[in-house]
């Protein structure tokens, strides 16, 4: 059995621990600053910020919490060379730094802001979708993502991700313009909208768009298994590894390279 210190008990660090058995993973130590349940696993230590103590012993580590101190904790990981796979998100200023701490380690990380087989597929998807509609200047391009209320970043990870995607093939378009717009778009600015209702866990559209008609690639996630089997799987294959990766290191991995 894989050891596991999970940092973040919110609702993926639950998830993630009811799922871990099936993976052949053990919940070893948890750390949450304001644990709120006593649903926790059998036999993991619990601690209430990170200190060297919940790593000892543990393969890797899973990270969902927030975003605040992550340089630190990646350095911690780094310092008791712990692997570690994050899901955090809402912290891409601060990749730089975390990459040369990476870099200056002996550690593989993998940090990912959508955990999900279905996302990476989508984002390939809309890679090849991206490459040939690029190729049409009729066509306009654009995005709009969804989730529950209480998500703290806009626009997600995930959003940011498939607008590097798209912009890659799109030589005129230089950047994503987020909401609110409250003037005519760019010609060089794809649009991409955040709405946050609810209990979404994710939804996630590209849209080309004709003035005859209209083309769309929408992921939904139905709930938040994807993310945590995701992460349960980078878990284990990251512990080989050494470096910085994204889930789509570990995808092309498994696809062995059959990817748009
Ligand atoms: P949540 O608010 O339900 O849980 C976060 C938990 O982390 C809380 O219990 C909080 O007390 C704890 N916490 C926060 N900062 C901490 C710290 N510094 N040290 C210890 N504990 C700390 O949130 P959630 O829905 O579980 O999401 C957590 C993070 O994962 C968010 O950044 C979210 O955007 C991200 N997320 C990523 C994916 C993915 O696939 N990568 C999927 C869903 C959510």
């Amino acid at each position: 059995m894989t050891r596991v210190l999970l940092v973040g008990y919110g609702k993926m660090g639950k998830l993630i621990a009811k799922l871990a058995p099936d993976f052949d993973i053990t919940i070893a130590s948890i750390v949450d600053r304001d644990i709120q349940t006593n649903e926790l696993p059998k036999d993991a230590k619990i601690f209430s910020q990170l200190v060297p103590e919940a790593i000892n012993g543990c393969d890797v580590a899973i990270d969902f919490a927030e975003a605040g101190d992550i340089l630190s904790r990646i350095s911690l990981f780094a310092k008791c060379s712990c692997p570690a796979v994050i899901g955090t998100t809402g912290w891409d200023k601060q990749e730089y730094e975390a990459k040369q701490i990476i870099a200056a380690s002996d550690i593989g990380l993998i940090s990912a802001p959508n955990f999900s087989l279905g996302v990476s597929l989508f984002l390939q998807l809309a890679g090849a979708a991206a490459k040939l509609f690029t190729n049409f200047p009729q066509y306009d391009v654009g995005m709009h993502e969804m989730h529950h209320r209480q998500k703290q970043d806009a626009p997600s990870g995930t959003a940011k991700l498939l607008a590097t995607k798209v912009l890659s093939h799109y030589p005129k378009r230089e950047r994503m313009e987020t909401t609110p717009v409250d003037h005519a778009l760019a010609s060089n600015a794809i649009h991409s909208s955040s709405f946050r209702v609810g209990f979404v866990p994710g939804m996630h559209e590209l849209m080309f768009d004709s003035l005859e008609d209209t083309i769309t690639l929408t992921h939904t996630a139905r709930n938040r298994e994807g993310f945590a089997k995701g992460a349960l799987t980078a878990a284990h294959w990251i512990i080989s590894k050494k470096g910085w990766f994204t889930l789509d290191d570990l995808i092309i991995d498994k696809l062995k390279g059959h990817t748009c």
